[in-house]
């Protein structure tokens, strides 16, 4: 296997060849560079896109952090290079590698990659290919590297069954420990890989597909998932944590300009909203908040640890944060004249949300943003996102009237039920909002209008849902981009075919790992990326495949299908999702479950683990009924 030292001389080499090297150059401020002979695991985190945006990840670094405080243990960083760069690495014959040590990706235990969204699936390929790492899970032998994989595109595991040992279902920050253990002990006991991905399966969270198998019916519906060993666990219930830990405090600094350059907070986990269409919003129920006084700590730890000049206090839905206003006057009075930059996302559509943001910010640059996702009374019922006109136009009026010159609104297309009369609906909420801006202050008043699709996302209500077809879609655009032109008006869209990818992506089964196989050998790469896509290489993998991309995305599900994401059990119960999707088809919302519980299947899921870490951090109501059975427990 090539060395460190050697692939480093050969980087010496290309690295003045291509654009902005400081990417894989590593050497940031509180990068963990240990001794490799004097510990005994090795794990490389893989964000499988370029540095600039895989270092804005708040889940690697959390992971990064807990993992190198072990004295037995250690973490380093990959980032996939870009294309210039990857042409220079397989010319020069360097390996992926790892940027604290140079140590090729293959010299390490443990290779886990972050897939935060469904979009990244090609270049996991790719990062394994240019590793020297059997792409497919079958063809690794026991001197390869585990190869894992987590994050939020994991809670359907199945389109990347065959290339991922392992999958961790839910948050890792325990786990990832367990792994390592569980790693430890395999490694002693010289015993087969196949006894590995045993002891994997029995850890709480953890998923190793090749233990399971699906038949399908005649109609490629799934029918059934089986587990080929007693030991295994089934379903797979994600893993939470009891009660959130310190948040990381040590970030690295990149050496060039990266998405986000700032510190992340993240105040609190989960959301109460209900939200129809959000996935994020279900798969990561319960809510747990940090305290004010960790998070001010944590802030403070943080600017001095890296100097950065930004904050960003992150959450689902920061209104609902219990003590927002304490903590924004505690950061306005603790940092005042510091010049911070300070950000508050997901704010509620009202005068509450302009109030804290006004007590927060020093200056009024950049924009304010809300998300009224519809522009309907009608839609919103449907998915679940009450907040009425009057409501956003006061809000915005509001918000030019303290000083800030731009609003940016991001909604929603493609709903179930949407008709034209919908989306025209959200020009003229535009329009008015605008107008707001003018009588307020003026040729300076500017809004930023972003358009998303939906895609109806495995886990949540609308899972029995069909997406709109590519030209549905474009129809909806064009008729955004002929009723809102303006030049003060700044519109943004998602090309529809990048939605579609991704819903096949979401929405798929085991089939779909051969599809994404063949689209990568087509030529399919980062396909997050606009001017990178090809979507050729896509529809031709679904012809060479012989698969019709239509069945994930074109067709409603009967009430009794089963989906391929079944087996991956986030502790919302399908009942209560089908009973909320039947909510939506009779237009009618539930509230905030803050105010009243829905019995959505969290609190007896996860009823132990709660006993066993009480406070007030968690925002559920208490637990009466016991619990359904050990949190953790294999049925
Ligand atoms: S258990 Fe109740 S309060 Fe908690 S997330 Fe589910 S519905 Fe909401």
């Amino acid at each position: 296997m090539i060395s460190s030292a050697e692939i480093q001389a050969r980087l010496e080499r290309i690295l003045p060849t291509v654009q902005k090297p400081g990417r894989y150059t590593g050497g940031e401020l509180n990068q963990v560079v240990k001794d490799w002979a004097s510990v005994e695991t090795h794990l490389a985190f893989v964000f499988p896109d370029i540095y600039d945006i895989g270092m804005s990840n708040l889940g690697l670094a959390i992971l990064y952090e807990l993992i190198n405080q072990r004295s037995d243990a250690l973490a380093e960083r990959a980032y996939f290079p870009w294309i210039d760069m990857e042409a220079a690495m397989r010319k020069a014959d360097i390996p992926l590698y790892s940027l604290e040590s140079k140590f090729p990706l293959k010299a390490f235990n443990i290779v886990a990659f972050t897939l935060p969204y469904e979009t990244l699936y090609t270049n996991v390929l790719s990062a394994l290919d240019l590793a020297n790492i059997p792409i497919f899970n079958q063809d690794r032998g026991d001197t390869d590297p585990l190869v894992i994989a987590g994050g939020h595109a994991t809670f359907n595991p199945e389109p990347m069954h065959a290339f991922i040992d392992a999958f961790v279902i839910g948050e890792g920050e325990e786990v990832i420990h367990e792994i390592i253990d569980t790693y430890q002990i395999w490694k002693q006991s010289l015993a087969l890989r196949l006894d590995l991905l045993i002891r994997l399966s029995t850890i709480p969270g953890v998923y190793v597909p090749s233990l399971y198998t699906v038949t399908y019916h005649q109609d490629r519906t799934v029918n059934e998932v089986t587990k080929l060993d007693q030991r295994v666990s089934f379903p797979v219930r994600k893993r939470i944590i009891g009660c959130l830990p310190p948040p990381p405090t040590r970030f690295i600094v990149p050496n060039i300009e990266t998405v986000h350059n700032r510190i992340a907070i993240e105040i609190m986990r989960g959301c109460t909203r209900g939200c129809r269409f959000c996935h994020a919003g279900m798969v990561s129920r319960p809510v747990r908040e940090r305290s004010v006084e960790q998070i001010i700590q944590a802030i403070d730890e943080s600017l001095k640890n890296t100097g950065f000049e930004e904050i960003g206090l992150l959450s689902l839905s920061s209104s609902d944060y219990t003590n927002i206003t304490e903590l924004v006057k505690t950061v306005a009075d603790k940092f005042s004249g510091k010049h911070l930059g300070i950000s508050l996302p997901s704010l509620r559509i009202d005068s509450f949300s302009v109030d804290l943001m006004d007590l927060m910010m020093e200056s009024r640059h950049g924009g304010f943003t809300l998300a009224p996702e519809a522009a309907t009374e009608h839609m919103r019922n449907i998915i679940n996102k009450p907040v009425s006109n009057d409501q956003l136009l006061e809000t915005a009026h509001q918000i030019y009237s303290r000083g800030w010159t731009t609003i940016k609104l991001y909604f929603m297309i493609g709903h179930p039920k949407e008709t034209l009369d919908d989306v025209r609906a959200i020009a003229e909420l535009c329009k008015a909002v605008f107008t707001q801006g003018r009588q307020v202050i003026g040729n300076r008043a500017k809004l930023n209008v972003g358009i998303s699709t939906f895609i109806p996302k495995p886990h949540t209500p609308f899972q029995w849902e069909a997406c709109d077809r590519v030209e549905q879609i474009q129809a909806k655009q064009e008729l955004l981009k002929h009723e809102l032109r303006h030049k003060n008006i700044k519109l943004s869209w998602t090309d529809p075919k990048v939605t579609l990818l991704e819903a096949w992506l979401s929405r798929g089964d085991r089939h779909l790992s051969e599809v994404v196989f063949q689209a990568w050998k087509n030529g399919a790469r980062f396909d997050a990326w606009q001017d990178q896509f090809n979507f050729d290489a896509w529809s031709q993998a679904f012809n060479d495949c012989q698969i019709d991309s239509s069945f994930y995305t074109h067709r409603n599900r009967t009430m009794d299908e089963v989906f391929p994401w079944d087996h991956i059990d986030t502790g919302v119960r399908k009942k209560y999702l089908w009973q909320d999707y039947q909510l939506s088809q009779a237009s009618l919302t539930r509230s905030d479950c803050r105010q009243q519980c829905f019995a959505c299947g969290i609190l007896p899921t996860f009823a132990e683990i709660r006993r066993e870490n009480p406070g007030d951090h968690w925002m559920c109501p208490e637990v009466k009924s016991p619990p359904r059975s050990s949190a953790y427990k294999t049925r």
